[in-house]
């Protein structure tokens, strides 16, 4: 039986026998994420938005393209007791910290969860709508070993978010993102063994 036989668990998307669901406690944190995605995504085991969702109670999630997505991004941008920003870094961007300070209220995080050339053109699709882009202060090197990086600033949906949350660092946050990098080291690890592929080593015993 070939591996691409094997069943999958659909949330994780991990080979059932690696599925790490049983081992996700789901956060809820002050701020909220707005995940816009496509169909497409759907099908890509190794979309990491799924995974943000499976552990960010506070989420929701938009498909690009199916009807009335526009309203729903309006809706979420409406929003009263959050700051919209879109988590995107076209320069110049803001800083999320900064926005948090000077508004006193938590933010609502959309994240453009797809390729780099298709979040161009969502970003130009929502550009009319008056939200700020904020990015990262320091940007940490990739911990997804699973593909080449067109270049290595380039993060993948997850590990993007968790670090912007660690740096907008409320208390709150803390334990949430530690369970949040350990079962992310443990998803890329089966996805890795799964195709194949080596990665550094993530420090046994740990
Ligand atoms: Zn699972």
């Amino acid at each position: 039986m070939s591996k691409s036989k094997q069943e999958r668990c659909l949330q994780c998307r991990l080979v059932v026998q690696e599925c790490i669901c049983s081992d996700i406690t789901p956060f809820r944190t002050e701020h909220r994420l707005t995940l816009l995605t496509n169909k497409r995504e759907e099908y890509i085991h190794s979309n990491t938005g799924r995974l943000l969702r499976l552990m960010l109670e506070n989420n929701s999630l938009i498909y690009v393209g199916e009807k009335g997505w526009e309203d729903k991004v309006e809706f979420e941008i409406a929003r009263s007791e959050y700051t919209p920003v879109i988590f995107f870094p076209v320069t110049p961007f803001s800083d999320g910290q900064e926005i948090v300070k000077e508004k006193g209220k938590p933010l609502n995080i959309i994240v453009l969860d797809t390729n780099w050339s298709s979040a161009r053109r969502w970003l130009y699709k929502i550009g009319s709508m008056e939200v700020k882009k904020i990015g990262l202060r320091t940007v940490p090197p990739s911990k997804y070993y699973l593909r080449k990086q067109p270049k290595k600033e380039n993060l993948c949906t997850f590990q993007a978010v968790v670090s912007l949350l660690e740096e907008l660092g409320s208390g709150s946050s803390g334990p949430a993102t530690s369970h949040m990098n350990e079962m992310f080291a443990l998803w890329v690890k089966s996805m890795a063994k799964e195709r194949g592929l080596t990665f550094p080593s993530l420090g046994s015993g740990h």
